[in-house]
This record gives C-alpha cells, sequence and structure tokens, in this order.
C-alpha cells in the first residue's frame, strides 16, 4: 500500500485531515529499530478519539520506551470505510500508514458500548479475523482495556486480553511479556497464559460462561483451576508516572480541543447510580506543585488556548483554591483560560467562579441529577435544592447568562412527584436570574443501571417509558427560557443490554455489524429497529437483559473483581431504599468498601494549605481594553497534507504555532479573546497554495524578521511554511485575483479555454451549503491558458459579495470530468494579486 494510494483515498473522503497524524508533537520512530509494535485504535472517530485522555497517556507512555513504538488508528467513517473497501486496501496506522497487520498488538480502549460495531469494523478492515479463538499466532494479539473492560462479555470473544483498570504500569508488564513471547517464538497459547497470569489481565478464552436449559445465565468459571481471579489494577500514586511528553495538539477539529491535565483520579462521593465512582477508587490527587509546573510547561509546547482541570469532581480537588490563583495568575495575560468540566454543586465556590471567569467565561453546568431532594438521598447525591439555587444565584451575578442542568429519568424509587420537581426546580433557577435575561437548558437521559454499582440489579425503563418522560418535559418546558436536550431512549436501551449482556451478545454485535451497523453513538447512524431484527433471527430477548435481577441471580460480570466489595454495594442499596447518606471518605473516613488496604493503597488527598486565592492582579484590567497593534503580512505556502486541512483548522493552527513561537500576539476585547488576525480568502479543500497570506497585530515590534520567520516555521505542522514576512501591509483587499494550475487525468480539448473565454455566459450547476445553485460564473474567470496537454491555468476573481467559484468546479464543466477523474486532479494555487 503506497502513500500515493492513501493520498488518492483520501482526496475522495470527508474531513481527510482525521487520518493524515499532523498533529504537532506526532512521534515518529523508526519501525526497523522497535523491537514490538503496537496500534493504538480507538473504536470512534477522530474527533472524539482525540479527545480522550487515556489514549494518548499510554501513546507517550510506550513511545518513552526506546524499544517500542506505539502509533494510533482511528475507526473510519464510513466514506473511507467503503473507499478502503472498493480499492481493496487495509485500515493503516496514521503515523506510519502500516497496515494494521504489520504491527505486534492492536490495542483496542472500550469506551462505551455503542462502540462494539466500530471494534469489528477496525478488525476486518486491519484482516483480522473477529474471533479472537480464529486469530493465529502470525497475527497481531487484540487486547483491549478502559471502562467497559468491567463488564466487557458482549465483545469477550473478539479479545485476546483484556485488561482492567489503570494501564500506566499494567500495559508495559503486558507488552514486556508480549515482547518476549515475540522473540522466543512462543506459541499464540503460552503467551495468554503468561498475559492470564499477569495482575489485572482478563483473558476470556480461559473463562467459561454456563446456562441452564432454559438458557438461564448460571455464571462464568475458569476453565482451570489454577487461574489466577482477575482483580483491577490500581496505579497507587499518579506520580509515579513521567508527565512530561508533549501532548499532541491536533490540526483538524476534535470536540475537546485544549490541554487536559489530570488533577486527581477517583471520586469517593459515593452517587450510587455512578460506575466510575467504583472502578476508579480511591481518589489519588496530584501533587499542586507538579500540576502547575506541567501546565505552564504543556501550554508553552502546545500553544492551547484552554486548559481543562481533568478529574471526576474538579472541585474536590483539595488545593483547587490555590491552583486555579496561580494557574490564572500566570495564564491570564496569555488569554489561556481554565475550565472545570466536572464541577459538583458543594465544591465550586463563588471564588473558584470569580478565578475561572478571569480570562472567560466557560460553560456553567449543574448536574442535579434527580429531581427532587428525597430521589437525591436515594442516589447518595449529597445536594439539596438550596444548595442548587444558591451556586445558581452566584453564577448569575457572576455574569453567566445560561445554567445547564442534567438530570436522568428512571432512577430507582422515582414517582411522577419526582418528575415534576424536575421541572419546578428548572423553574426555581429561571427565577435565580435576572428577570428576562438568562435561559435554562435543561438535558435528561435514561439512567442506565451499570455493573459494579449499587444499583446493578435494577431494572432500566424501556424505550415506551423513556419517551413518554421525554413528552412530559416537552410539555412542561415550553417557555422560550428553556431548551430541552434529551439523549435518545433508544440508544439508552442498546447501552442497557450491552451494559448487562452475557457472552451471547457477541453473536448480536457480529450480526448486526454485517448488516450495516456502524458509529452506533452517533444518532444519524442508530437503528434500533436493525438491533431488533438480529436479536429476533438469533432469538435473542433484549428486554429480559434490562429486568430487575433479584439478589441471588448470577450477574455476567462477577467473575471480574473490582477491588470493592460485593456486601459494600448491597449494603448502599439497602442505604438506598431507606435514604441514608453515606459521606465521602476522603473526608469522613473510610467507609470500609473494601478497596484500600492502607499499605499500598489509600487515598491520595492534598489538604488546602489555607484559603489564599490571589486576587485579580492588574493584567485583568487590561483585559478589558483593547490592545495596541503592530500590524505585519504574513506570506505562506500550504501543501502536501496540509491541503486536507479546512480553513478553520489552518486558523487554528496558526493561533496555536503562534503562541508556541512566543510572538506577542494582540488580542480583541471582551469575555471571549481572540487573537487579531484575519486570514485570506478560504482556500477550498484539498488545494494546495504556494501564497497564502495573513495579516496580524502584535503588541511589541518583532526585533528579529528571519529568526521570527523560522522559529514560526519549526512550530508548523509539515506542509504549511511561512514565505515571508514584512511589517504593516494591508488587509484583505475587496478584490483579488488568484492563479490556479490544474493538472487532471485526461487530455483537455485545446480549444476549451479560447471557447471559455469568449464566451458571453458559462452557466453551472454548484452545490453550496448543502444544497444547489445555478450560477453564471463567466464573470469570475479572468484567464484560462492551456500549459500541457493535461494541464492549464485559471485566474480567477474573487470579489466581496459575490458568490465563491472554485477551480475544480470549472475544470469539471470544462472537461466533462466524471467524479473519479475530479478526486484525481490536482490543483495549485500560484499566487493572488489585487490586480493582474
Ligand atoms: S476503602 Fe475506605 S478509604 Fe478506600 S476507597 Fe473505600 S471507603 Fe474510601
Amino acid at each position: 500500500m503506497s502513500s500515493l494510494e492513501i493520498d488518492d483515498l483520501l482526496s475522495r473522503v470527508n474531513r481527510p485531515g482525521r487520518y493524515c497524524a499532523g498533529e504537532f508533537n506526532v512521534t515518529r520512530k523508526d519501525w526497523r529499530q522497535a523491537r514490538l509494535r503496537l496500534a493504538l485504535a480507538f473504536p470512534d472517530l477522530y474527533e472524539i478519539g482525540m479527545s480522550h485522555q487515556g489514549l494518548q497517556i499510554l501513546y507517550h507512555l510506550v513511545n518513552a520506551r526506546d524499544q517500542w513504538l506505539a502509533e494510533r488508528v482511528y475507526a473510519p467513517d464510513i466514506d473511507l470505510e467503503q473507499a478502503l473497501r472498493e480499492a481493496g486496501l487495509p485500515l493503516f496506522s496514521l503515523e506510519s500508514r502500516r497496515p494494521l497487520q504489520e504491527f505486534d498488538v492492536v490495542g483496542i480502549t472500550l469506551p462505551y458500548e455503542l462502540c462494539y460495531t466500530n471494534i469489528l469494523t477496525i478488525l476486518d478492515l486491519a484482516g483480522l479475523p473477529l474471533r479472537a479463538a480464529d486469530r493465529d499466532s502470525g497475527q497481531p494479539l487484540v487486547i483491549g482495556g478502559g471502562p467497559c473492560a468491567f463488564h466487557p462479555e458482549p465483545v469477550a470473544d473478539f479479545f485476546d486480553a483484556i485488561l482492567l483498570g489503570d494501564g500506566e504500569e499494567a500495559l508495559p508488564e503486558m507488552l514486556a511479556v508480549i515482547q518476549r513471547g515475540k522473540e522466543e517464538n512462543l506459541e499464540r497459547g503460552r503467551i495468554l497464559e503468561e498475559l492470564a497470569a499477569t495482575p489485572g489481565v482478563y483473558v476470556p478464552a480461559f473463562f467459561a460462561p454456563r446456562y441452564d436449559t432454559a438458557g438461564n445465565f448460571l455464571g462464568t468459571e475458569p476453565l482451570r483451576p489454577d487461574l489466577p481471579p482477575v482483580r483491577r489494577r490500581v496505579l497507587a500514586d499518579l506520580e509515579r508516572v513521567d508527565h512530561t511528553a508533549s501532548p499532541l495538539v491536533p490540526a483538524t477539529r476534535v470536540v475537546h480541543d485544549r490541554l487536559g491535565v489530570e488533577i486527581a483520579r477517583g471520586c469517593t462521593r459515593g452517587c450510587r447510580f455512578c460506575q466510575a465512582g467504583i472502578i476508579y477508587r480511591p481518589v489519588r490527587e496530584r501533587e499542586p506543585a507538579a500540576v502547575l509546573r506541567e501546565i505552564l510547561d504543556k501550554i508553552e509546547q502546545t500553544g492551547f488556548e484552554e486548559v481543562a482541570l481533568l478529574s471526576l469532581s474538579s472541585g474536590d480537588y483539595g488545593c483547587i483554591n490555590e491552583l486555579l490563583g496561580q494557574l490564572m495568575d500566570a495564564l491570564e495575560r496569555r488569554r489561556v483560560s481554565v475550565s472545570l468540566p466536572s464541577m459538583r454543586v458543594g465544591s465550586l465556590t463563588p471564588e473558584m467562579m470569580e478565578q475561572i471567569r478571569r480570562v472567560r467565561k466557560t460553560g456553567f453546568t449543574l448536574a442535579p441529577e434527580a429531581g427532587s431532594d428525597r430521589l437525591r438521598r436515594v442516589i447518595n447525591k449529597g445536594i439539596t435544592e438550596e444548595d442548587l439555587l444558591a451556586a445558581s444565584r452566584s453564577a448569575f451575578e457572576l455574569g453567566w447568562k445560561l445554567i445547564k442542568l442534567y438530570f436522568m429519568f428512571g432512577l430507582p424509587t422515582e414517582t411522577d412527584d419526582d418528575l415534576e420537581a424536575m421541572v419546578e426546580l428548572a423553574h426555581k433557577v429561571l427565577r435565580a436570574g435576572p428577570a428576562g435575561r438568562c435561559q435554562v437548558t435543561v438535558s435528561a437521559a435514561t439512567f442506565v443501571p451499570k455493573p459494579h454499582t449499587p444499583f446493578e440489579r435494577e431494572p432500566q425503563l424501556s424505550v415506551d417509558q423513556g419517551f413518554a418522560r421525554i413528552d412530559f418535559l416537552k410539555e412542561r418546558l415550553r417557555h422560550k427560557k428553556f431548551k430541552l436536550k434529551w439523549h435518545d431512549p433508544r440508544q439508552s436501551y442498546l447501552e442497557g443490554v450491552f451494559c448487562r449482556g452475557d457472552r451471547r451478545l457477541a453473536d448480536l454485535v457480529e450480526q448486526a455489524w454485517r448488516d450495516g451497523a456502524r458509529l452506533d453513538a452517533w444518532s444519524d447512524h442508530f437503528s434500533l429497529p436493525r438491533w431488533q431484527a438480529v436479536a429476533a433471527g438469533l432469538n435473542l430477548d433484549l428486554d429480559r437483559y434490562l429486568r430487575r435481577r433479584d439478589a441471588a441471580e448470577p450477574l455476567p460480570w462477577d467473575h471480574l473483581d473490582v477491588g470493592v466489595k460485593r456486601e459494600f454495594l448491597a449494603a448502599e442499596y439497602d442505604r438506598a431504599l431507606t435514604e441514608e447518606y453515606t459521606p465521602d471518605c476522603r473526608v469522613h473516613g473510610c467507609s470500609k468498601c473494601g478497596l484500600c488496604d492502607f499499605k499500598t493503597i489509600r487515598p491520595v488527598v492534598y489538604p488546602s494549605p489555607a484559603e489564599s486565592v490571589r486576587g485579580p492582579a492588574s493584567d485583568q484590567e487590561s483585559a478589558g481594553r483593547p490592545e495596541v497593534g503592530i500590524g505585519y503580512r504574513l506570506i505562506y505556502a500550504r501543501r502536501d497534507e496540509a491541503r486536507f486541512l479546512g480553513h478553520l483548522e489552518v486558523m487554528q493552527v496558526f493561533f496555536r504555532a503562534l503562541r508556541r513561537a512566543g510572538w506577542p500576539q494582540a488580542f480583541s476585547r471582551g469575555f471571549n479573546p481572540s487573537p487579531r488576525v484575519s486570514f485570506g480568502p478560504a482556500l477550498p479543500l484539498g488545494t494546495e497554495s504556494l501564497e497564502e497570506f495573513l495579516w496580524m497585530e502584535l503588541t511589541k515590534p518583532l526585533a528579529d524578521l528571519e529568526g521570527a520567520r523560522a522559529e514560526l516555521n519549526r512550530q508548523l505542522p509539515a506542509g504549511l511554511e511561512v514565505i515571508s514576512l514584512e511589517p504593516g501591509g494591508r488587509r484583505q483587499p475587496n478584490r483579488l485575483f488568484c492563479a490556479y494550475r490544474i493538472r487532471v487525468p485526461v487530455e483537455i480539448d485545446p480549444r476549451a479555454p479560447a471557447d471559455l473565454l469568449a464566451a458571453e455566459e458559462f452557466v453551472m450547476t454548484v452545490q453550496r451549503k448543502g444544497a444547489q445553485r445555478t450560477l453564471d460564473i463567466r464573470p469570475a474567470i479572468a484567464d484560462c491558458t492551456l500549459h500541457a496537454p493535461d494541464e492549464l491555468e485559471l485566474v480567477l476573481v474573487q470579489e466581496a459579495g459575490r458568490p465563491t467559484v472554485k477551480p475544480l468546479e470549472v475544470v469539471a464543466a470544462l472537461c466533462s470530468l466524471a467524479p473519479g477523474q475530479l478526486a484525481a486532479a490536482r490543483v495549485v494555487k500560484q499566487w493572488s494579486r489585487p490586480h493582474i
């Protein structure tokens, strides 16, 4: 498979930048030097997978070892999958573009249940048999890990081994076993035996589920008595691992496009519905000084304009006030904002809110989960309506206009009164703000009873019951100041089936995938009727998976030990029914869940030395003033893989490169300051250019223009290069002439250019914003000349207020090119000027 073949494929798919490894700080190691090669796969699209912190941690951790190499692969979108199948090409890794078959290990993250069919897409496009039992010694081992590893039975047959728990120490141990097996030519079965002996590793082939004659699940048992129990791995101290690797900076759009730094792992607040609260125990905070140092270093290395402090509950971090104060002091003048994506009411103080808004007001979200105080006591949420209203009032007073509220419906013991209370609470929050000037977004989703939680045996609502609750909320939140968002109950239904499913569901996953199920977490691809039809064909009763399980019934995840005792979960369930509060063990003493041995594993907390939040520095006052700018004009080329970046993506790449290069950028004023940079007209996707320009303002002059240009080029990804830099210059003129060289895979009629120039009009149909439009493009054509039998030069006029004409559209019409020929055409912009 050549790079040219891949380029050809990419020129035909949507958002090709997703498959190019165009990130800054990407690692490309010597393939031949590596003694073990790992393909890290994320079973969803790039924009989701790039936002996943765990995958990046493992990527850097493996690449930090000289003898190992890790590359990435994400689930392809439908169009690339189709193009690969049509061309008979395998799925390839981003960094070296090698087929997955050539790696020793394919490691697949298991982040959520609705990505299961994407796992099969990746395996199948890799040319690997789907079931582990059908793979032989010459093929890579397929290993998994992530949250769904704790209830993996529906996909267990597809994996050779699955890791439960933290991967920082366990993954290198697994890779060492596999490397030795490879170098000693061990049989696949021997390697699996050694993996099964590695703490935390589950080898599904060594366990078998049992059912009675009526098909009732009886339990999962090891096939050999000497197999050790599979117990979750816990990284006792987060500072034990290296945090210095430079993060990847995407060149193309991703969901969480920011620097993410984990400040703590685990949450022991004890919400009884929350699986993460169990499977990431105990709380392990990172050292505040190390976090601060890491963030400041990584902002330098990446140029990100936002840093997110990641944890299951960031506001609970012991030194959060001190950390926020110091961060804001350091980052405010650089216009870098700080976000805390997972805040709990009760931990969010007005001081924290004040700090966060010093640079930019990030979204303000509260998660009451349930409508009434009674139901919040059942789920051990530990907050009251008054807490929620106090937080809302503070947010409105500090200038937030929109508050988002997250709820679940179908929680254990829920009644109509609790739903009514949900609506009432939304109204009260709205009334807590200034009349007529604020909004409330209510997000609601079906409660999915998760394995290894106190509610694991509870039933789940049916799809119809879920929709009935949504209809109720729609009816009761009609006011224009409310916006209602809901998670599709049909997707929650399938999620619940997979959460609580057994190994028989592997047939369902495989057959649904063969029948076309793809990207099920995306509502536009998801079809529950397809899944139900497949289930009916396999004689599987999906509703049965969502029923209540009585206390004596074996569960499909019982053989996997998360470290928290079953008796603790049962006792917590009883306490839920009597509305008893179980306090957070980080501050109120151990609740004896069974996880910590208090020798090697215990909560790690850094208590606040004092509530000494630094006041806003004088920088804050300057944040509202426009900055005085010194103008510079910059000409750059955009070639090779950079042609697959969209215009907005190129802008983002430049903003961050300028930040990394340390240029003193001027910013606009207001709550969302942005760099004062204006770019030339957008280039069509796939078009290369020898001469693009941008104009920017800096707060100080650049002393050494040539040095500054060279430094900026070092910060730009391959394909983008600054050609010249000069002070002054002007913003983009209203009228521009742009010349394009276009090579096509056919011979051009030599009379075509002259005929085009002689014509008074040239009417064609084009696609704009998803609709077809008829345009006379003749006025936009300034010149057209033939340079070779298959190459011409086209000069187009771009004028503000006129529809843009794309060079390929003109050539397609002029040469009657078919879509396949169009994809093979190469367009290079030569220059752009105000006149010719
Ligand atoms: S053992 Fe005690 S301290 Fe450790 S996580 Fe469980 S409740 Fe908390």
